[in-house]
């Protein structure tokens, strides 16, 4: 195996091996641009060292020869005594993992050649001191394991001698006093002389490098960033140049465009008479790119010239390091620079204006997440405001508003104009309406994927969730956090985005793009809005899937249509029985006769029959999916414990309530042990008469209602819980035999979220229109888990082991669910060709699922409304 690359023998098609740093290296000297003679060290050796816990066979005889030969293009050697050779030992992953792992500069610094170095630069002792007391600091630290801060209490404690509070004011003898100072604390702490050998330091720095794959921080930032902990880290060799020898040296970073704005022109920080170090520490203060144009005009033509070469090669914005050494301009480190969400899509666009990139590119240069961020209104916080807490980002945004800790209350002030920020430990679906009225939800307990998080993200509702610190006192009306009382009705600000928490009203910049989606900015007006509208228009024309709604009311229904949305994919019913409509509920359920049921009924049929007009007006000339009910019954009815101790401490009063009484009975008796896998769904169509009946007949008459006032309706029904085509039967030939006296035509079809109807699918398919895949409880039924319960218990854990890289809930999971749904749609359109098949489960807006169900070949998704246009633009992203 071949374990070392001269610079000029590699490049990015080597990326894996050479990591990010050492292929971009190779690419720049292929390029001609002046960079330090150098080679890398594969990850391939990197990942034995660390299997091993030896360096592989071969490695140091082959480091020998690439040493000869950087030795030869420097012209130096490495422990030349008269002109030595100084390198850097520098860490550099297939993904960047900034400042995560470890470099070593000035190796090959000794107590032999420090004078050499002083002579190389005109007889500078100081600086030859200087560099010699940063590499012991630095190979004290990262190779041996000294803590840093004895280092930095060596040097305050010199500055203070010195009387000075500046590094400038120690001169050659303080520092070389430092020197021996610092080598003592080295022998301190690791029983040995600071090594004097070059190619020990070199050999032993490399070493600390590939360990340092493995430190805590950076283990940390790959699981946060989903990279494989098994890559292992390149490590790059190269010369050392200085940018601290004097007003004609200096050292700066680049980008060839804003980074945060995406405009054109070039932009970074320039620090005269400094290490590469020093800017990133920001122990200075560096000055704009521009004045190095003053500083030094043929520098800074060469620089600019070769930052249009860098664009023009990665046909990408660039970030680099540089460093001038005495005039000389050379390059430490270019990449494809990141930025922000609103750059990536402005960059994208202005990269097809110059015919750099096609449009079918531009679309693989930004992603739903961008879009997503994009859309959230944002906090401005150049008034500094008081954080008081971190939770969880769980659904991004702004949100301010009264602090309110009982969903009730939050609708009513909600209703009178104020807005709330619903406050609770967690919440549950006796919440709902209260989470429905308040700008944002804030809970001390609960992750990514509890019930607060899951509802407010459906819903495009600002959440942070888990915010530990927070101690909620619902009865008391207040919380406390770090020693301050937050009473209801004082305001706070929370953001989504971040999980931060601030007291007070912290104003509230709103997203454009969504004012353009919205119709109230025009794409001309702004840079960054006609870069999306370009490049979402590119996606909807090359995407295959087709992108709906979940809505079940007219508001969302017709933000879903502005936002881009083909039709409905779920209209639940079931938020239709709330509210109001509760007690009619509660009447069918108590029912005893045929005709009190029919009776409660009759009534709920003219409501929902509203509902839905006004559904299928906002959608008008657009299909709409209706789903009949399917939660169990019993969710519409109070708690069992709440409803028996209002029942018995009436009774033990003496005033014994027959109605109470009678719901307490039913309470009792529909109450099951695993309700989500008990009596709902289309069990409940078959086992209440009358109930999907009604239904039924409200979509018919309301499709009739709407074509006589020349709405154009689609109407679909779709069955869910199915698990056998015997009851998807039994449910069709029902609603034909309402729909057909009145005229009425609609898809009919089924939800697959049971995997018995996954695997039977080719059955099912006889009585089905189409299919949706309801993603949540396939989920839930595929792995066998619940998905209310789970994460407290055991994802966090599951994460960790690796046995999920992120939650099956919130992105499909390919190899099980994901099989199912590939069985489904072979085995359905096997039976019928036509079979029209889409997903409305929470996966239909995640940027992953929806590539996957583009290969699987659906025909459309639907998500939330406020995730449509991410929707749209995935699924142009899948289709090029
Ligand atoms: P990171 O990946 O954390 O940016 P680098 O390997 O780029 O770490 O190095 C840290 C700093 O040292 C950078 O500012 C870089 O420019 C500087 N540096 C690295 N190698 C050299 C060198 N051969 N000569 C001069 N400065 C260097
Ligand atoms: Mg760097
Ligand atoms: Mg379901």
């Amino acid at each position: 195996t071949k374990y070392v690359y001269d610079f000029a023998e590699g490049g990015m098609e080597l990326k894996d091996l050479l990591g990010g740093k050492g292929g971009n290296l190779a690419e720049m000297v292929r390029l001609g641009l002046p960079v330090p003679p150098g080679f890398t060290v594969t990850t391939d050796a990197c990942r034995a060292y660390l299997r091993t816990g030896d360096e592989p066979f071969g490695l140091a005889d082959e480091i020998g020869l690439h040493l000869e030969r950087l030795e030869r293009q420097a012209g130096r050697r490495l422990g030349d005594t008269a002109d030595p050779l100084l390198v850097s030992v520098r860490s550099g992953a297939k993904f960047s993992m900034p400042g995560m792992m470890e470099t070593i500069l000035n190796v090959g610094l000794t107590d032999a050649t420090v004078a050499g170095l002083a002579g190389q630069t005109g007889g500078d002792a100081r600086f030859a001191w200087d560099s010699y007391r940063r590499l012991i600091q630095m190979y004290g630290r990262t190779v041996c394991d000294v803590p840093g801060d004895r280092f930095d209490a060596a040097l305050d404690a010199a500055k203070a001698a010195k009387g000075t509070t500046d590094d400038l004011g120690l001169d050659a003898a303080d520092l070389r006093a430092l020197v021996g100072t610092y080598k003592d604390i080295f022998r301190a702490h690791t029983g040995r002389d600071f090594p004097q050998d070059p190619r020990e330091q070199l050999d032993r720095s490399i070493r600390a490098v590939f360990q340092s794959w493995n430190a805590e921080r950076a283990v940390l930032y790959r699981r946060q960033e989903h990279i494989p902990a098994d890559l292992g880290t390149a490590v790059n060799v190269v010369a050392m140049v200085f940018g601290n020898l004097g007003a004609n040296s200096g050292t700066g970073v680049a980008f060839t465009r804003d980074p945060a704005t995406g405009e054109p022109g070039v932009y970074g920080d320039y620090l005269a008479n400094a290490q590469g170090e020093d800017v990133v520490a920001g122990i200075r203060n560096t000055v704009p790119l521009q004045a190095l144009e003053e500083l030094d005009k043929p520098a800074y033509d060469e620089l600019m010239a070769i930052m249009a070469k860098l664009e023009e090669h990665y046909r990408d914005l660039c970030d680099i390091e540089f460093t001038i050494e005495r005039g000389k301009l050379w390059m430490l480190q270019t990449r494809v620079g990141k930025r922000t969400a609103a750059a990536a899509f402005v960059i994208a666009a202005q990269l097809v204006d110059d015919g750099v990139i096609d449009m079918d590119e531009a679309l693989t240069r930004v992603t739903g997440a961008q879009l997503g961020q994009l859309m959230f209104p944002a906090f401005d916080l150049s008034g500094d405001p008081e954080r008081i807490a971190t939770g969880i980002a769980a659904s991004p945004g702004a949100a301010v508003g009264a602090v309110v800790f009982d969903a009730r209350r939050a609708a009513r002030l909600a209703a009178g104009g104020t807005a709330v920020i619903l406050v609770r430990r967690e919440t549950n679906p006796d919440d709902l309406p209260g989470m429905i009225a308040a700008q944002g939800i804030l809970t001390s307990r609960g992750g990514k994927t509890s019930h607060a998080a899951v509802v407010a993200r459906g819903m495009g509702k600002t959440c942070v969730c888990g915010a530990e610190d927070l101690d909620v006192n619902v009865d008391a009306r207040r919380f406390t956090v770090a020693g301050r009382v937050v009473s209801e009705g004082d305001v706070v600000s929370i953001d989504g985005t971040t999980g931060r928490v601030y007291l007070g009203a912290v104003p509230v910049q709103p997203s454009p793009v969504v004012r353009y989606f919205e119709g109230t900015l025009s794409p001309g007006a702004d840079p960054l809005v006609a870069a999306v509208d370009r490049i979402l228009g590119h996606a909807d024309k090359v995407r295959r899937l087709a992108v709906r709604a979940n809505a079940d009311t007219f508001d969302d229904a017709a933000r879903a249509r502005r936002f881009g949305a083909q039709g409905i994919g779920l209209c639940r019913t079931e938020h239709m029985f709330l509210g109001e409509r509760r007690p009619l509920v509660e009447r069918l359920i108590l029912a005893r006769t045929d005709e009190n049921r029919d009776a409660a009924l009759a009534e709920l049929l003219p409501l929902q029959r509203a509902d839905f007009e006004r559904l299928f007006q906002a959608m008008h000339g657009l299909p709409v999916t209706i789903r009949l009910i399917d939660p169990p019954l019993h969710e519409f009815l109070p708690p069992l414990d709440e409803l028996s101790v209002k029942v018995a401490l009436a009774e033990s009063r003496g005033e014994p309530d027959g109605h109470d009484r009678a719901l307490l009975d039913a309470v009792q008796r529909m109450h099951e042990e695993n309700p989500m896998l008990g009596l709902r769904g289309v069990r409940l169509g078959l086992v209440v008469p009358g109930l999907f009946a009604m239904q039924i007949r409200a979509v018919a008459e309301a499709t009739l209602a709407c074509r006589a006032r020349g709405v154009a309706v689609h109407p679909e029904i779709m069955v869910p819980l199915v698990g056998a085509v015997q009851e998807l039967e039994a449910v069709r030939e029902e609603a034909l035999r309402l729909l057909g006296p009145l005229g009425v035509r609609a898809r009919i079809g089924t939800m697959i979220e049971v995997p018995r109807a996954a695997l039977t699918a080719g059955e099912i398919a006889r009585a089905a229109d189409f299919f949706s895949f309801g993603t949540n409880d396939l989920t839930q039924m595929g792995w066998g888990f619940s998905r209310d319960d789970v994460e407290g218990a055991f994802f966090a854990r599951y994460l960790e082991l690796g046995i999920f890289g992120v939650s099956p809930f919130e992105s499909i999971d390919r190899d099980g669910v994901g099989r199912l749904v590939r069985i489904a749609v072979e085995e359905g359109r096997r039976t019928r060709p036509d079979l029209h098949i889409g997903v409305c489960g929470e996966h239909g807006g995640d940027p992953a699922s929806i590539h996957f169900f583009h290969e699987a070949g659906l025909d459309y998704v639907s998500c939330s409304p406020f995730r449509v246009p991410v929707a749209r633009l995935e699924a142009g992203r899948s289709a090029v």
